[in-house]
């Protein structure tokens, strides 16, 4: 079977590859297809698409918007997005404002809990590109608070977590809405994470946002179960959404994900792409 990975990150957001690298990468395991979905910015995807006509991977030019959602947390993806278009530029550079305000408040409260750490250290490790916490855990991990990169989440940066930080999101509807005004189709991510206890809640929601242009769902995500594919899968044909399927790489900054395998039976047809593209052709 041909396989693609849509979901994968890179040194513009939180990913420790570069664009031509990742797309290297995809050639390399024989991916026929990849999307490039950095954190809140397009800064990678003309660097992506012109590696992949150079290898020959063909590569959809994507994004992964933070959306404000009150039980968990929610990332809308884009893909097919023109990442020129003014719009979705201005609207991403709020974003990325946010994080720009977010993360010396981040340093401040790990300074404040006895973690003695700078901003210049974390914008060494982005190496000048647009910063996330993944690269607050290298920092934290590498000066040795922490014993790894998922205790630094656990202690200090996730969610409730001592040192956590929230930031401005846009709201579903208009992290949406500029995806489909870029010429892009919105997909919702691993929906595992929306914090839900009853599936009739992940149902209503899915249902409301198809009425505002929900072109897919993930179904497929390295650490979704075998229970949970399926049961997305059932829920993408009911609502006749394009399943979609990834790996969310992000290089040794996540390090037990693959690039197209996720923890090692990732398998993510091509057709799915082609469901995405007949969607796009369609104009939804
Ligand atoms: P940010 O974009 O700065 O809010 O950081 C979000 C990113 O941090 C996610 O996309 C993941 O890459 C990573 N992340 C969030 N929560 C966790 C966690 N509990 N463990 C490991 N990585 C996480
Ligand atoms: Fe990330
Ligand atoms: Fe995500
Ligand atoms: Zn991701």
């Amino acid at each position: 079977m041909e396989t693609i990975d849509l979901h994968a990150h890179t040194t513009a957001s939180d990913g420790s590859l570069t664009p031509a690298e990742l797309v290297d990468l995809a050639c390399q395991i024989g991916l026929k297809a990849m999307a490039i979905t950095d954190h809140d910015t397009v800064a990678g995807v003309a660097e992506a698409l012109s590696r992949g006509k150079e290898v020959g991977v063909e590569v959809v030019p994507g994004i992964e918007i933070s959306a404000e959602f009150k039980t968990g947390t929610m990332h809308m993806l884009g893909y097919f997005i023109d990442p020129a278009h003014p719009a979705l530029v201005s609207s991403l550079t709020k974003l990325q404002e946010a994080r720009r305000n977010r993360n010396p408040k981040i340093v401040a409260k790990l300074n404040e809990l006895g973690v003695d750490i700078t901003m210049e250290e974390i914008e060494a490790v982005a190496g000048g590109e647009q910063i996330g916490r993944p690269h607050f855990a290298k920092v934290l991990e590498s000066k040795g608070y922490v014993s790894s990169f998922n205790e630094a989440f656990d202690r200090y940066l996730a969610k409730g977590a001592s040192a956590y930080m929230d930031k401005f999101r846009f709201t579903p509807a208009k992290a949406m809405d500029m995806i489909l005004k870029a010429g892009g189709l919105p997909v919702l991510a691993h929906p595992f994470t929306l914090g839900f206890n009853e599936p009739e809640e992940l149902e209503a929601l899915i249902s409301r946002m198809v009425d505002n242009g929900l072109a897919g769902l993930e179904v497929y995500y390295s650490e979704h179960t075998s229970e949970m594919n399926e049961k997305y899968l059932a829920l993408a044909e009911k609502y006749d959404l394009c399943p979609t399927g990834g790996s969310d790489f992000h290089g040794n900054n996540k390090f037990k994900i693959e690039l197209g395998r996720g923890m090692g039976n990732l398998a993510v047809p091509y057709a799915w792409l082609s469901c995405l593209r007949q969607r796009l052709n369609k104009g939804t």
